[in-house]
């Protein structure tokens, strides 16, 4: 049997001769479109591809209205401040997601409550929230991680009882759908990020989804220096609506416009989209196949609820007892040299990530001390997620569903490779 890739052996992929699919994806379509945006002068400013691409994208979600944003961040941070959450309020996230989730929560002057995950799909769970809930919670901000999908049901039926908004954060979902309704269409927002690792990128960028017209009104304009929509900015928007009158600016607000450039590769980049989707879906499914073969390898659980899937990274969850103990750092090593691309944990829990520190910023959030002690994260007790990023987690680029199925069957079988060998990755360094 060939030695292992990280002890000097042959790599199951030599990715010098043969490298994964590449991402981000272009052609002339998106060179064509930015020398488009250049020669016409119009950069900014509700241009006509940013007012082209909110159309598409909410056309896509299935949502009345799609706004740009600077990004997936920045998303998250005007919809609360739409809905009017900030001092006193609290917000339930989930303790495994990228910071700024919980950071933005943090940057209205509210408080984060961390919850714990399921752990078949590292999702927020839905009873967890039940027992986070407080007479000051507002909103709850599911995450549809990686392959998976936050239980939508549950969420809606807990938000409609305790009448709290729901803010799906879809930095990992472009184009998945629940029971036939996309992701970002079932809460009363849906935050996308298009930044560069996502599945549909400008590099930069980010959209909301609403079918409410106040809210997106107040999405419009928050992203836009406070005013209200103008011309063709907000598609399908009742204007003057609401009761903030008719003129002028109603809600204070900076600049987080995007620029033409971006949005021009969002048409482009759309358009691949579905096209994209399917393909990581019908590897991600075969090799779901492959590794539940494998002893000790659990893929993330595809819920029969989740219609159409889209995949971020492709994540699995290993159990070093079935690999005689390895530890998982030297398994994920072991794989990563097999494999020639990167092979991650899952995000840090929040209640111990270096990039989530709000104590770091006295001057800006220590409002008071009993604020300063609730959005400490370190008085969150997060098991579930603890133990799923320090013993559990595997994760991959979504590019590596990209290829073919034969791309999958080498996984599997680097994975099969390392299962065969566990004995000397135990012993040598
Ligand atoms: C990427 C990401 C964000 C933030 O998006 P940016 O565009 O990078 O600001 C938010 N939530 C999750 C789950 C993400 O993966």
């Amino acid at each position: 049997m060939q030695k292992l890739a990280i002890h000097g052996g042959k790599p199951c992929r030599d990715t010098t001769m043969d490298p994964w699919p590449k991402w981000p994806v272009w052609g002339k379509e998106e060179e064509m479109a930015l020398i488009e945006v250049l020669n016409s002068g119009v950069w900014s400013y509700n241009g006509p591809k940013e007012t082209e691409f909110n159309r598409l994208f909410a056309e896509f979600t299935g949502t009345k209205y799609s706004i740009c944003t600077v990004n997936g961040t920045v998303t998250m941070q005007l919809a609360l401040e739409a809905m009017g959450i900030g001092v006193g309020d609290e917000v339930i996230v989930p303790g495994i997601t990228w910071q700024a989730t919980a950071a933005t929560v943090i940057d209205v002057n509210a408080t984060p409550v961390l919850v714990d995950v399921l752990e078949d799909t590292w999702c927020i769970d839905p009873a967890e929230i039940e027992k986070a809930i407080s007479p000051k919670t507002k909103a709850i901000i599911p995450v549809h991680l990686y392959g998976a999908f936050a239980d939508m049901d549950a969420i809606m039926e807990i938000a409609a009882k305790h009448n709290l908004y729901v803010i799906e954060d879809c930095a990992h979902k472009h184009g998945g759908e629940w029971k036939g309704k996309k992701a970002g269409s079932i809460g009363d927002v849906g935050s996308f990020s298009f930044q560069l690792s996502k599945h549909l990128t400008a590099g930069e960028g980010g959209s909301m989804t609403t079918d409410d017209s106040d809210l997106a009104e107040r999405l419009d304009a928050l992203r836009n220096c406070g005013r209200r929509p103008e011309g063709d900015s907000l598609i399908g928007a009742d204007k003057g609506i609401g009761d903030y009158g008719d003129d002028g600016n109603f809600i204070q607000s900076g600049n987080l416009r995007i620029t033409e450039f971006q949005a021009a590769i969002l048409v482009e980049g759309l358009k691949r989209l579905p096209v994209q989707n399917a393909t990581r879906d019908a590897n991600g499914d075969y090799l779901n196949g492959l590794l539940k073969e494998i002893p000790g390898v659990v893929p993330l659980k595809r819920d029969p609820r989740e219609t159409k899937k889209a995949y971020f990274n492709y994540a699995f969850r290993y159990d070093k007892n079935k690999f005689k103990g390895l530890p998982i750092k030297k398994f994920r090593s072991a794989l990563e040299a097999e494999l020639g691309i990167v092979v991650d944990a899952c995000y840090e829990p929040l209640n111990n990530c270096p990039l989530y520190v709000p104590h770091t910023k006295p001057a800006r959030h220590k409002l008071n001390e009993t604020y300063w002690a609730a959005i400490d994260p370190k008085r969150f007790k997060l098991p579930v997620c603890e133990r799923i990023f320090e013993e559990e987690s595997v994760c991959l680029h979504h590019k590596i569903l990209m290829g073919t199925q034969s791309d999958m069957d080498l996984i599997a079988g680097a994975i099969w490779k390392i299962y065969g060998r566990t004995e000397e990755l135990m012993t040598q360094s």
